[in-house]
């Protein structure tokens, strides 16, 4: 089976690139939408017949005919009480469905942001991904989101109005259509005034977010170098300026509403006019004019709830653009090869590669044979963590091939390997959980493995420190664990994977001597995995318990092996 790795996440289902629109993420939503959209035709249905109801109890008023008052009356009362609790009903299914739609965005970002090759997620940096998630959705759920229950509310009640005219009498649209026709011009020739603002003041909250994370992150180093004072006053510009932008937004968005208002009103008033003459001369009844006052300024006034809604809604059509934009993987492979476990070896055969304008490697060439011990040392720098990372499949060569046995290993696929790979890598991440939880990395572990690797690993001395023992919460992304603890906290994870490729990248150079070597012994002595250990600490007890040892300079890796040939 052959699977191409690309943009969307549809893609990886379909096998096909399909865009992905707000509009689509409306209709993931169908439920609360068709619930809503449901309720908003019945509660017209009702306004409809009441309108009929107060046409013919205007009428007998005038003509004094209460026999017909009190034969209506009941059902009229009865169906302007069903209002009030309905509308509540409604504004519980729109939340409900605001709610919904918005969960859905979130969720689908945060699934799609997984598919992300690694080497681009890092490029991109984290915190446009949390804008996104945060301030971005926001903006979101209540431009669109929202907006949209007003779109279905204005639309369902246009129609409602629209078919009150018709029954009543459609010779009124003659003057009714002209007057819709030049509003839905207006505000047509008017909805883009604020799409560039909007996308503006999306661009400085991203930068805003931005900011805040770096600040944050280095508030050691702010303190102690005192850097308070720039901090601030950077701060300060940057929300003066998303607060001007949306100064600048709701400034033209007042100002536009102001004109709508003021040509509908101008619209009614004339009808009124219109009408007062007909009542006068005989052509209707009072209780069709008031009925078709009520209907047309009722027709009138979701295109105006349009009006306000629309442009929002257009607005932050970009913004989801940009996110999408986000989540996109530039580079995509054919993958077709899951991964059986390593069976012979390991080789990269003239392996080139470089970061932007950093050259790291330049036709290497190694083995590493099934079961087989590596010690990979060289200068910092020359690029012994970026073997590992190829390795990892963070990355793919430029130039030449990585051979899994007899599958390039960028045509394997991902999932299978990393279920055999073991990592143990220099920054080493904390989840604020228990400990217990950041061994097993949430997975079921027997105890007495657990306890196992715990041992192997040097933890006990950790565990017994600890009053709840393995289930003592670490908290701060460890914060208070000793760089030696993390290490020994990676190595227990690295051990548990029962991986048959484990990759250590620097994990001793916080531990001391004595419980390295230890340790070092221990991972040496797993007969059936093939370690590649990337270390400037070289022990001369535990040096010859290597395969080989590789050394990594000038873009080229050389075996000891070979040099003694
Ligand atoms: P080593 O592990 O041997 O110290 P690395 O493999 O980490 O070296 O890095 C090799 C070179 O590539 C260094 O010059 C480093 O600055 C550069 N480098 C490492 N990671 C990146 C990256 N993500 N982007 C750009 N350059 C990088
Ligand atoms: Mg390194």
């Amino acid at each position: 089976m052959t699977r191409i790795i690309n943009n969307t996440q549809s893609s990886l289902e379909s096998g096909k690139k399909t865009k992905m629109t707000l509009g689509k993420i409306l209709l993931l939503a169908w439920q609360p939408l068709f619930l809503l959209i449901g309720s908003e035709i019945i509660l017209q249905l009702v306004s409809i017949t009441l309108s009929f109801y107060i046409k013919d109890i205007f009428d007998a008023a005038v003509a004094g005919n209460t026999e017909i008052i009190i034969a209506k009356a009941p059902t009229f009362i009865i169906l302007v009480c069903g209002i009030f609790p309905f509308n509540t009903w409604l504004s519980y299914i729109r939340a409900m469905f605001v709610k919904k739609s918005s969960t859905i965005l979130k969720q689908r970002y945060l699934k799609r942001v997984f598919n992300k090759n690694i080497n681009e997620f890092q490029s991109s940096g984290i915190a446009g991904y949390i804008n996104d998630i945060t301030n971005n959705s926001n903006t979101l759920e209540e431009k669109y989101f929202q907006q949209m229950t007003v779109v279905i509310m204005s639309v369902t009640a246009f129609f409602g109005s629209l078919a009150i005219i018709i029954s009543v009498k459609w010779q009124t649209l003659i003057f009714v259509v002209p007057s819709l026709g030049f509003l839905l011009f207006f505000m047509y020739k008017t909805g883009n005034l604020l799409k560039k603002p909007e996308l503006k003041k999306a661009s400085y909250l991203k930068e805003y977010t931005r900011y805040a994370k770096e600040s944050l992150s280095a508030f050691r180093i702010v303190k102690s170098f005192q850097l308070e004072k720039r901090i601030l006053r950077d701060f300060d510009q940057r929300s003066k300026d998303v607060q001007d932008k949306g100064y600048e937004i709701e400034k033209r968005a007042t100002y536009l509403q102001a004109m709508n208002q003021l040509i509908s009103g101008a619209v009614v008033l004339f009808g009124l006019l219109v009408g007062v003459r007909a009542v006068a001369a005989g052509a209707v009844s009072i209780g069709v004019l008031f009925v078709l006052v009520v209907a047309v300024s009722n027709l009138i006034h979701p295109i105006l709830m349009l009006s306000d809604a629309l442009p929002p809604i257009r607005s932050v059509e970009p913004i989801f653009e940009k996110m999408e934009q986000h989540l996109e993987n530039q580079q995509t492979q054919k993958i077709n090869k899951s991964y059986p476990g390593l069976k012979h070896q390991i080789s990269l055969s003239d392996v080139s590669f470089d970061y932007p304008d950093i050259p790291v490697l330049k036709n290497a060439n190694a083995k590493f044979k099934k079961g087989g011990k590596y010690l990979i040392i060289g200068p910092s720098g020359s690029g012994k963590s970026t073997i590992l990372r190829l390795l990892r499949k963070y990355f793919n060569p430029d130039h030449g091939k990585i051979m899994i046995d007899d599958s390039q290993l960028k045509e394997i696929d991902t999932d299978s390997y990393y279920q055999k790979l073991s990592n143990i890598e220099q920054n080493i991440f904390i989840f604020d959980d228990t400990i217990r939880n950041n061994i097993t990395l949430f997975k079921d572990v027997s105890e007495e493995k657990l306890q196992s690797v715990i041992t192997a690993a040097g933890l006990d001395n950790l565990l017994n420190s600890r009053t709840d023992g393995l289930d003592d919460i670490l908290v701060n992304n460890g914060a208070d664990l000793s760089g030696g603890e993390k290490a020994r906290i990676a190595i227990a994870r690295g051990l548990l994977a029962e991986a048959d490729i484990m990759l250590l990248d620097e994990p001793f150079a916080s531990l001391d001597d004595k419980t390295a070597q230890k340790i070092e012994q221990k991972l040496l002595n797993l007969s059936d995995v093939t370690i590649l250990n990337v270390s400037h600490v070289v022990f001369n007890t535990t040096k010859n318990l290597y395969d080989d040892i590789l050394l990594v300079k000038n873009g080229q890796i050389r075996a000891k092996s070979e040099e003694s040939k």
